[in-house]
């Protein structure tokens, strides 16, 4: 059980995990070492307080020798899950766990759309990790929604388990040539399904599906912890950083215009401080 997983390695994970080292907290931080796009991205940025006028990868230069002098680690993977248990959270990350005391959840914004019926189902059918749950779905019908062409290799592991695969990317060109997958270019309308998926409706067709995964780069808040309150593709936070889940905070993009590296460190630190009042109080 650790005390605290920080979920995201953009400006607002950089700010929680540094100052979650300051206090000694028992902590892992999920991201990658390259920490943000949109990080790199910048050509100049001219509004960030120390650092006048630097490319984005100085700036990310920057937060890397902080972080690495004070030995702090990436965890280099992606959280596809993170329940809310009661008094604790479980991330899931392809087929780990992890638990925890508390969460802060600075993922940036997501720019991906929920698909109708999507959170609803996750978890009965709805899967976002090929790895976790592509073997319950061996000889079955199952249906892919596929973002970035980057997670490909995981469409052909789910296609070496089912027996059909009916794939739907939002992009044109799709590198799976497969006996039993049939592509189709779009963006499903909705996923089918009463207590279970069932099937997904996509370009006007409505396909059966045993299962239903949906692998895309970034994932909607709420999608990501089911229970958790957004509005507009962003969290919803009092000044705190708190959510509606009491132990689960979030900071930067996620939670909110303006989409700025200042606030997102500012609130990256409100919320490793709230965190802190939190877990001194949790019992676990
Ligand atoms: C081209 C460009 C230029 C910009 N210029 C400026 C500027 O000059 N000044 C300014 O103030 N702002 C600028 N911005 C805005 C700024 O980049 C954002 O406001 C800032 O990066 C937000 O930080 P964040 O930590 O909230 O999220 P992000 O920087 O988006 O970082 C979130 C990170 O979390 C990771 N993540 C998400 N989900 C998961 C998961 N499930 N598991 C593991 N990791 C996950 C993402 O991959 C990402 O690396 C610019 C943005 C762009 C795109």
């Amino acid at each position: 059980m650790y005390d605290l997983l920080i979920i995201g390695s953009g400006p607002a994970g950089v700010s929680a995990a540094l100052s979650a080292k300051a206090r000694n907290l028992d902590f892992l931080w999920f991201g990658s070492r390259a920490l943000s796009p949109k990080i790199t991205k910048a050509e100049r940025v001219i509004n960030y307080p120390g650092l006048p006028s630097i490319t984005g990868t100085e700036m990310r230069d920057a937060f890397l020798r902080q972080t690495g002098s004070l030995g702090i680690s990436i965890l280099e993977e992606r959280v596809n899950a993170v329940y809310d248990m009661g008094g604790y959270y479980t991330s899931v990350v392809n087929e780990k766990m992890y638990d925890a005391k508390a969460v802060i959840l600075a993922t940036g914004v997501s720019s991906c759309r929920e698909i109708p019926g999507e959170s609803r189902l996750l978890g009965r059918g709805v899967s976002y990790c090929a790895t976790c749950d592509g073997g319950l779905y061996r000889g079955k019908r199952i249906a892919v929604v596929c973002t970035d062409s980057s997670l490909e290799e995981e469409i052909e592991f789910l296609a070496d388990l089912a027996s059909e695969v009916f794939l739907c990317t939002s992009y044109k060109d799709c590198g799976i040539r497969r006996d039993n997958v049939r592509h189709t270019v779009g963006y499903p309308m909705e996923i089918l399904g009463e207590s279970r998926a069932s099937g997904i409706v996509c370009n006007g067709e409505t396909v059966d599906a045993d299962g239903v995964f949906c692998l895309r780069s970034c994932v909607a808040p709420a999608a990501l912890l089911p229970g958790l309150a957004a509005e507009g593709g962003h969290i919803q936070v009092d000044r705190q950083q708190r959510t509606n889940l009491p132990g689960c905070f979030a900071a930067g993009d996620c939670t909110g215009r303006p989409y700025q590296y200042a606030k997102a460190v500012g609130e990256g630190n409100v919320a490793l401080h709230s965190a802190v009042e939190y877990i001194k109080k949790a019992v676990v």
